[in-house]
């Protein structure tokens, strides 16, 4: 139920003040929001909800932020433009806490995202026994050193250089660097044995015979580079693969051999895998396989740091452990000294447990997080923070969350704004909407047709205003009265990945079946961990696609094909030139009418290309035309423009028109076709890949909450999408929260009871009637109450 709202301010020092914004698609719009105050945006998905809190509200404030620093720091921070508005007042200090993936650094967890691990290394350099050092002995990323050098110091006003030895004891397990994983290499993967080298035996990627690679490899004199690799010597095969740095001249050059094993792990292994190119990537991926570190265990420590304990535990025992079973044995710890330090890690522990993350652990890899497990993750360190007058924005905050961790959710946004902070939410669910003290409605459409502000104020008053939100508010889907019946089943024997407790399920094929559970229940686990591997399961999830910045839905989805064939027609040249990876795009920013910084140091904010004006292409291709439009026209309408467009006149092309059809059925309409496919959200990529998948009929799709992103509305709109696919025979299985779409279902599995090890079991198997009668699952009571 709402909360008592807080007396409405209308004191002009109280109010974030927002005159003419026009970022994206906004029209012109102003708008007002109380501080201190939890406000909702709302809107279909397209309505400009993020153009205007993250574009231009959150952009603005870090931009200004950005500009207190000193010259020398702002050399290496992405010069942002300012958002297309005329005034913003009242900004203060906004802190995003989005979805995106924390990144694949593999030396972060949980526990060193969000400032635990650091709380527990000061806790065991105080108690812990036997006592092994200061805190960084604890630490992974800290490898111990001892050694002597030159120390400069000021003594008496004056500079002195005298030697000095120093030792630092850090944490770091020495075998795997601090990994926990140590890596082997395939030597299949390397060289093709049966070849010499100087016939290329060598299959590394960017390796060549002709090149420096091939010349020091005839130099270093080491094995006969006319050989087949398969009758090498033990010893010449051990230089080829193994050999450590020698300096070797070649043609009169100094250069340094190093054998081909430390030279992959030294030019790929201490990459970022994500950041790599394709083809790099492929070659890591077949070649290099991580095994758990023999010596640490995976704990990623040294034995020293592992051998000191409190109670009998080690910090690598309490990593381990499940976030809340940590927090109940931090309470019952004694700490002499220390109770404030252990008072402070024990309320941290509570927010996991708070937040619905109580199932994690400290040890997890921070890459291994979804999106909504990691945008509350974030959330953990701002909610002990004793920073004020802060902005929060949020994104969704309740994705991944099943009603049940809706409410508690709920009640952290509500704590952030009483502690005095401004708490601005995009949001879509019911239940989250409730708790505002202020709505803000864009609309009434998507893209072009959307970018208004068409209600702001109380939520009663959005319930009266007539709009699409409105109307939909206090909608309740129907349990259906016909379900179907499952056609066949596959048959899901002994599921243990991650928590699962040998669950044995059948999952039913030929029909729409919905996995539900809390959030750390298992329902990944059991629908990718058993699906993983089957020729008949396609996964259309919210992952980043992989491309480059000249991707864009149009060529993700083929669509461009048609049209450069149908340009090309038109004007009697070649199709290759409307690609913006031809001679036929802007040289200066290679058809990505953006130019990205390359800082190396920060994600950096592109900026338009002057040489084209964000264009893409050269004058002489903008010149031809088809029906009327150059290609940079076509690439910056609308999926609903470019349907109109292709669908009839001057301008049909009927292979365009039908990928277009795709497009708007699963709901991206409003979504520009040239637009970059890295400003998409999570969403609208997975909404992105249905579209393509949806040619394709048979099979079973499995979907990781679909209505991510989408308004009530359009929720309607996606089932009727999925019940199309089953009808044509497709399987879908979706992992959901969403009560409409559970209400849908013609099959339900609810995972569960709880989450993490008090999970793992299928508590409930049938149709959304038996689940609601049964009302024995979390997931039953909520959608009884739901349904009415
Ligand atoms: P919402 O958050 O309500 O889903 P957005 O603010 O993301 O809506 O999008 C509003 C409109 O602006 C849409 O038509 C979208 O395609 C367009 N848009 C959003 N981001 C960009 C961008 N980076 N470049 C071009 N167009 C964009
Ligand atoms: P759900 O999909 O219901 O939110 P998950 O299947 O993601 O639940 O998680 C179930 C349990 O498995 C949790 O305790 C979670 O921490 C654990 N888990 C999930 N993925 C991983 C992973 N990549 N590594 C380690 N544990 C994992
Ligand atoms: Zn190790
Ligand atoms: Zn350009």
């Amino acid at each position: 139920e709402p909360t008592d709202t807080v007396p409405h301010v209308a004191d002009a020092h109280d109010l974030i003040r927002v005159v003419g914004a026009r970022q994206n698609n906004l029209k012109d719009v102003s708008v007002e929001l109380p501080k201190r105050r939890l406000t909702v945006f709302t809107g279909v998905s397209g309505s400009g909800k993020s153009s205007l809190v993250f574009a231009t509200i959150a952009a603005e404030s870090q931009r200004m932020i950005n500009e207190t620093y000193s010259a020398f720091v702002q050399g290496f921070m992405p010069s942002a433009a300012r958002p297309d508005v005329d005034v913003l007042t009242g900004l203060t200090t906004a802190i995003i806490v989005d979805q995106e993936r924390m990144g694949s650094d593999p030396r972060s967890t949980v526990g060193t995202a969000t400032d635990v691990n650091a709380m527990l290394r000061i806790l065991y350099s105080r108690l812990g026994e036997p006592h092994v050092g200061g805190p960084q002995a604890f630490s992974f990323n800290v490898a111990s050193v001892t050694g002597a050098g030159a120390v400069t110091s000021a003594k008496g006003g004056r500079q002195v250089k005298e030697r000095a030895e120093f030792s630092i004891t850090g944490g770091m397990c020495l075998r795997c660097e601090g990994r926990g994983s140590v890596n082997d290499v395939d030597l299949t993967a390397l060289y093709d044995d049966a070849k010499s080298i100087n016939e290329g035996a060598l299959t590394i990627p960017g390796w060549s015979m002709d090149g420096w690679q091939g010349r020091i490899l005839r130099g270093v004199g080491l094995f006969d580079c006319d050989k087949p690799i398969a009758r090498f010597t033990a010893k010449e095969l051990d230089a080829l693969l193994h050999h450590e740095a020698l300096k070797v001249k070649v043609e009169g050059i100094n250069l340094t051999y190093l054998g081909v094993i430390p030279q992959i792990k030294k030019s790929f292994l201490s990459k970022d895998v994500e950041a790599m190119q394709p083809h790099i990537r492929a070659f890591v991926e077949r070649a290099v396989t991580f095994t758990t570190c023999p010596d640490c265990d995976g704990t990623r420590l040294s034995d020293l740091a592992r051998s000191s304990t409190i109670g009998g535990r080690s910090i690598a025992d309490l990593c381990a452990m499940q976030i809340s079973d940590l927090a109940a044995w931090i309470r019952e710890t004694e700490a002499p000294g220390a109770e404030l330090l252990l008072e402070a890690l024990a309320a941290t522990l509570d927010s996991f447990v708070e937040i619905g993350l109580g199932y994690l652990s400290l040890d997890r890899p921070s890459g291994t997080l979804s999106g909504g497990e990691a945008q509350r993750t974030k959330m953990i360190r701002h909610l002990g923070s004793a920073l004020t007058d802060v902005t929060y924005v949020f994104d969704e905050p309740t994705i991944g969350l099943h009603p049940h961790d809706i409410e508690r959710m709920n009640r952290l946004l509500l704590q952030l704004r009483d502690k005095g902070n401004t708490v601005l939410v995009v949001e879509h669910k019911p239940e989250a909407i409730a708790i505002a003290d202020h709505v803000v409605d864009l609309g009434p459409g998507a893209g072009p047709a959307g970018g208004e502000i068409v209600f702001e104020g109380t939520l009663d008053g959005l319930r009266g205003s007539g709009t699409l939100t409105g109307r939909h508010l206090d909608d309740r889907a129907a349990l259906k009265d016909d379900v179907r019946t499952p056609t066949g089943a596959i048959e899901v024997r002994g599921a243990s990945t991650n928590n699962l407790r040998d669950v044995d399920v059948d999952i039913p094929l030929g029909v729409l079946t919905v996995v539900t559970g809390v959030a750390g229940s298992g329902k990944s686990s059991l629908v990718h961990g058993s699906l993983l591997g089957r020729e008949d399961v396609i996964v259309i999830d919210q992952a980043p696609i992989k491309g480059s910045r000249r991707s864009n839905p149009a060529t993700y989805t083929g669509l461009l094909e048609p049209i450069r064939k149908a340009f090309a027609k038109a004007n009697g040249v070649k199709p290759a030139l409307f690609s913006a990876n031809s001679d036929g795009a802007c040289p200066v920013c290679n058809g990505a009418g953006a130019i990205y910084p390359d800082l190396g140091i920060v994600a950096a904010a592109p900026m338009p290309c002057e040489a084209c004006e964000g264009r893409r292409f050269q004058a002489d291709v903008l010149a031809y035309r088809f029906g009327g439009r150059n290609i940079d026209e076509v690439l910056t309408m609308s999926v609903d423009e470019a349907e109109r467009f292709f669908g009839e006149g001057d301008g049909r092309v009927p292979a365009a028109h039908r990928i277009l059809a795709r497009l708007a059925r699963v709901g991206l309409g409003y979504l520009t076709i040239g637009q970059p496919l890295t400003t998409l959200s999570g969403g609208e990529r997975q909404r992105l890949k249905l579209a393509v998948r949806m040619a394709d009929d048979g099979g079973v799709y499995v979907l990781d909450e679909p209505t991510t992103g989408l308004h009530l509305a359009d929720v309607e709109q996606l089932l009727g999408l999925l019940d199309d696919l089953v009808d044509s025979g497709t399987s879908v299985v979706v992992i959901e929260h969403h009560q409409a779409v559970m209400a849908h279902a013609d099959r339900i599995i609810d995972v569960g009871p709880g989450a993490g090890h008090d999970g793992g079991r299928i508590v409930f198997e049938g149709t959304p009637r038996e689940l609601v009668a049964d009302r024995s699952t979390l997931t039953g009571q909520h959608l009884a109450r739901y349904v009415g």
